[in-house]
């Protein structure tokens, strides 16, 4: 027998059980620690929003979409909060203190054409190719997003979903506004990572031409920077079927 048989036979099943159970430890999650101002914040606001890179931390909190969670305002006064869930149905709601935690698990509006497969289509506006790797990989086999009726295509035609990666630039606009109406509907947007939500590192940038909403409807984005392949398909499984399950298929 070979090398590679024995370790498959060895190993066992290794694709996620998501959603049909809760990921396990070794999996990245679908949720995050967040970083909010502890009161009072006139004590913190001041030492910690000097440090962020992406000017997330503001007078009223933490702008969650604009967040790379990279955790230098740890260590300037702000304070983790619990886990919070990794979509949003907008981006006034990751604007809000905390308003992760208080997020419906749904998106803006699901469609019941979209009860049995989703085909993406992956668009990348002035990404650093990270979102991209994170997204791509949910068709390997561990993430295996075929199995949950998700799949990639290759051409908006045939794709029900448009998946939006990287800050969107002036000179990709266009591009983005023809994909989208080349798409049949239903369809819907999710959008993922900073860039794309807040401009991340990038923001200020002056080719930027954000807010994304502004050039296409969005129906749910996924902070992160990168967002973990697990909020990305939980993203989708909800714009497909709703809120996931925890019952078996
Ligand atoms: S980007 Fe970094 S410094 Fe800014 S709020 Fe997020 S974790 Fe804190
Ligand atoms: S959000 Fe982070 S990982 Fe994604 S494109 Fe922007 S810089 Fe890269």
């Amino acid at each position: 027998m070979s090398t590679w048989i024995q370790q498959a036979v060895a190993r066992g099943r290794l694709t996620t059980r998501f959603p049909w159970a809760p990921p396990n430890e070794e999996e990245a999650p679908i949720t995050a620690h967040a970083p909010e101002v502890p009161p009072p914040a006139t004590r913190t606001l001041p030492l910690a929003a000097p440090v962020c890179p992406t000017g997330a931390i503001e007078s009223e909190g933490v702008r969650q979409g604009a967040c790379i969670r990279c955790a230098r305002c740890l260590s300037h006064g702000l304070t983790p909060t619990g886990p919070v869930d990794l979509m949003a149905s907008s981006i006034a709601l990751l604007r809000s203190p905390s308003g992760l935690r208080h997020e419906p698990p749904s998106v803006r509006s699901p469609s019941p054409g979209f009860r049995r497969s989703l085909h993406v289509f992956l668009i990348d506006v002035g990404s650093c190719n990270a979102c991209n790797r994170e997204a791509l990989g949910l068709a390997n086999p561990y993430y295996d997003s075929q199995r949950l009726g998700i799949f990639f295509t290759n051409s908006p035609r045939h794709a029900d979903v448009l998946l939006v990666v990287g800050i969107p630039t002036r000179e990709m606009l266009p591009s983005l506004s023809r994909t989208y109406e080349a798409m049949p509907g239903p369809k819907a947007v999710v959008a993922i990572g900073a860039c794309a939500l807040e401009g991340g590192i990038f923001h200020g940038n002056p080719h930027a031409a954000l807010p994304l909403s502004d050039h296409v409807p969005v129906d749910a984005y996924v902070p992160g920077c990168p967002p973990p392949p697990l909020a990305i398909l939980s993203a989708l499984w909800r714009v497909m079927r709703g809120p996931p399950s925890r019952e078996g298929p």
